[in-house]
């Protein structure tokens, strides 16, 4: 019997966003300037693959500055770090480079530079997601008030409602985050925040990619891992979007084919934290049981690139 027919439809831009290449990059300069081992304080971006590539060039993930010893370089992940963790790693004179996404050291300045203001901060974020924790860790405790839903808006207990801003996560869903915006400005008229919000360019473009493709397919494959913010929110788009069948895989050995008997067309696409091999060896596994006819979706070109800290652009 010959395969059945399928088609794919491939949602560009997905994977690897700048923030995550120019993190990936620091850690394997790293380890090409002071050698193994280099700690790595959390994981440099939340895929376990790209994760356990770095360890076997001899990276050391730690949770805690104080799992580093002193005399070792350590880089902070980029999700950002609260500003006790470089302050105590340059009082133990330890070696640090900071991974955190440019665009993530924006929120950073943002909040720092309306609590100077005398404002006081909301943030629209996830509870205990390291972007989270370390965006809130740039300010004193009380300075930075964290919503995550349109019912936490009305239980906020501000100092002044006249002297307020809001900064938002940078992987959040575009939608609900609209919602929460709305809630807090009908709430605080005078609440301050950024232009649109301050969800990346990343996040923003691979959910508009699944939004485009979700009308036309059976099934959503999500590559990413578990605790990927941006991948999750991909897997919530498409179920918004009509595809009901949208599920977050790490790669092809956690495809559930039982479930996806009879489809026509599936959808794939990867969080930003997700490395292009595995979305190959998805189509791969799909190829081994179907005639695969693949279409790209492509909503948006990306061109974005960060630089690398100085110390690695440096002369040795
Ligand atoms: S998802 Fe956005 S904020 Fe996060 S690392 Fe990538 S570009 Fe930076």
């Amino acid at each position: 019997m010959p395969n059945p027919l399928l088609t794919l439809y491939l949602a560009a831009p997905r994977g690897f966003c700048a923030g995550v290449d120019r993190a990936i990059k620091i850690v394997e300069m790293a380890l090409q300037k002071w050698g193994a081992p280099v700690y790595v304080r959390h994981e440099i971006v939340h895929n376990r693959f790209v994760v356990d590539r770095l360890r076997d060039l001899g990276a050391i993930f730690v949770e805690h500055l104080s799992d580093c010893p002193n005399d070792r370089p350590v880089i902070f992940s980029a999700h950002g770090v609260p500003k006790a963790v470089p302050a105590e790693a340059a009082r133990r004179d330890m070696t640090f480079v900071d991974a955190t996404c440019p665009l993530v050291s924006k929120v950073h300045i943002e909040a720092a530079r309306h609590c100077a203001n005398g404002l006081q901060m909301v943030m629209i974020g996830h509870a205990g997601h390291p972007e989270t924790v370390g965006t809130m860790g740039q300010l004193a405790d009380g300075d930075v008030l964290l919503v995550e839903t349109v019912a936490d808006v009305a239980r906020l207990h501000v100092r002044n409602a006249e002297k307020l801003a809001f900064i938002t996560q940078t992987t959040l869903s575009v939608d609900d985050t609209i919602q929460i915006v709305t809630a807090l400005r009908a709430r605080f008229p005078a609440i301050i925040g950024p232009h649109k919000e301050d969800i990346c360019y990343a996040t923003t473009n691979r959910q508009a990619a699944v939004k485009a493709i979700a009308p036309d397919i059976d099934a959503l494959l999500v590559i990413g891992a578990p605790n990927s913010s941006n991948s999750r929110r991909l897997v919530e788009v498409g179920r918004a979007a009509g595809c009901s069948y949208s599920q977050l895989v790490e790669r092809a050995a956690d495809i559930d084919w039982r479930a996806l008997a009879g489809i026509r067309a599936v959808g794939v696409t990867a969080g930003a934290s997700a490395p292009e091999v595995l979305v190959n060896e998805v189509i791969d596994a799909f190829r081994a049981r179907y005639e695969v006819s693949v279409e790209i979706v492509e909503t948006a070109k990306e061109n974005v690139e960060f630089k690398v800290p100085r110390v690695f652009r440096e002369p040795a």
